[in-house]
């Protein structure tokens, strides 16, 4: 993500109206409060130009935008797979899953929203029978798609298909750079049918594919050789945070970086952060020192939120629960209305003044860590990251809390032959 800055004598509409003629055609401009946002489909870049004079970009983005940058929708959540950690505990199909023709207008709203382009995720999207004809309409009305996939679909026709189209991203999930590592909490098989939809994309000339990791305490170790599979294939890597969230809350305790290798993480993401996608994942290691690329800031319900399969509205993907659920975008209103009225929204919008992190003298760099790990491990909102690299995680955890049952669960009813098998932690009742 780069900054540039508009021109102070032109005004904002001239400024405007002059970047968007020197831009190419592939590139969209909507305006915001400091400036403007520019996505361009060709490259999937995105850029901030910001008003001489106005406040820092990560200050303007904790008070909101007008539409999100990136909005992640979850299309369903069935799934072939029953990973360890799914942050949406998916599995089964909801029957109240929108239909196709109430995705599309969910398309039609985020195309006047300008919305660039929709994550899109689930459970497995590519299960859906009318994936491709939602992916195909997005498409057509400038919303661009990026979908994150375990592969199953990704055969080679559809990959040439994949190639041929400008505003199409794919990202494979891949959670070990051995088979071992990777089904051991994916499920048995998944390793190679992620291996087998990177290399039919690349057959098809399908350029910087991602390789999207959830990084654990098994496969800290293969960061090179995460990214050594990306440069085969010339893809990208990408590089998560295992949040507490899901089925993710159940092998938390066994699965999240020790404080060692958050620290080994932080020393790889120094050394090779530009070339690694990270999205907000890692900004509470910001502590340590520097701060990385990437999304320094928690974006919950200011730049990011979740669509869920029936429509429900939650401030962040890792944050399905009731106390996050902003609203239901086939209320009248829809998804805009959601966005800019919610009063949940509207809350996490407002600068925080209060709680032991703002006493931190690391708060402005890692500005309390994430909402999510905090509530799904029990801890208050306005205390310290589980995974504070300072440390005041782990008395936090050491003493009183109450972990939330899960208010959303479509796992699988039945064992099946994938689901990878790992300790299951005992959760204590919602007080
Ligand atoms: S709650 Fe966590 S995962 Fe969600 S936007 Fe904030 S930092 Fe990111
Ligand atoms: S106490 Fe809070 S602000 Fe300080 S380093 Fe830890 S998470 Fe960050």
């Amino acid at each position: 993500m780069t900054a540039e800055l508009l021109r102070e004598q032109d005004g904002l509409a001239a400024a405007l109206a002059a970047a968007s003629t020197s831009l190419p055609d592939t590139t969209a401009l909507r305006p915001e409060r400091f400036g403007a946002l520019a996505y361009d489909f060709g490259t999937r870049k995105l850029s901030f130009l910001r008003q001489r004079g106005s406040a820092q970009l990560r200050d303007q983005f904790e008070l909101g935008l007008d539409a999100p940058i990136c909005l992640t929708w979850e299309l369903t959540y069935a799934c072939n797979l029953s990973c360890a950690h799914c942050l949406s505990s998916s599995g089964r199909r909801d029957p109240r899953e929108l239909s196709t023709e109430q995705c599309k207008a969910v398309i039609d709203e985020l195309e006047r929203m300008q919305v660039f382009y929709v994550n899109i995720g689930g459970g497995e999207p590519t299960v859906r029978a009318d994936f491709w004809e939602i992916v195909e309409y997005a498409v057509a009305h400038h919303v661009g798609v990026k979908f994150s996939t375990n592969g199953l679909k990704i055969t080679p026709d559809r990959a040439r298909w994949l190639a041929s189209t400008d505003y199409v991203d794919v990202q494979i999930s891949l959670d070990g750079a051995t088979p071992e590592v990777n089904d051991h909490v994916r499920g048995t098989g998944s390793y190679d049918m992620a291996m087998r939809a990177l290399t039919n994309l690349q057959d098809a000339g399908f350029t910087d594919a991602k390789i999207s990791v959830v990084c654990t305490r098994e496969n800290i170790g293969q960061l090179d050789e995460f990214k050594a599979i990306a440069d085969r294939f010339g893809a990208t890597l990408r590089l998560t945070r295992l949040r507490p969230s899901g089925r993710g809350a159940d092998v938390w305790d066994e699965l999240h970086p020790t404080a060692e290798q958050q620290r080994i993480l932080y020393d790889w993401l120094v050394a090779n952060g530009e070339n690694i996608l990270t999205g907000d994942s890692f900004f509470h290691l910001a502590a340590y020192g520097e701060a990385l690329p990437g999304l320094n800031l928690c974006g919950a319900g200011r730049v990011v939120c979740l669509i869920d399969p029936v429509g429900d509205v939650y401030a962040c993907p890792f944050a399905i629960d009731d106390q996050f659920l902003a609203g239901n975008l086939l209320a009248e209103g829809g998804f805009k209305r959601v966005w800019q009225e919610s009063s949940l929204f509207a809350e996490l919008r407002s600068p925080v003044t209060e709680g032991t992190c703002t006493k931190c003298s690391h708060y402005d760099a890692c500005r309390g860590g994430c909402m999510a790990a905090k509530f799904f491990t029990g801890l208050p909102l306005d205390g310290p990251d589980p995974e504070c690299v300072k440390g005041y995680g782990e008395p936090a955890l050491a003493g009183e809390r109450t972990v939330p049952e899960r208010s959303c669960d479509h796992s699988p009813l039945h064992p099946r032959r994938n689901e990878p098998v790992l300790l299951t932690i005992t959760r204590r009742e919602r007080a």
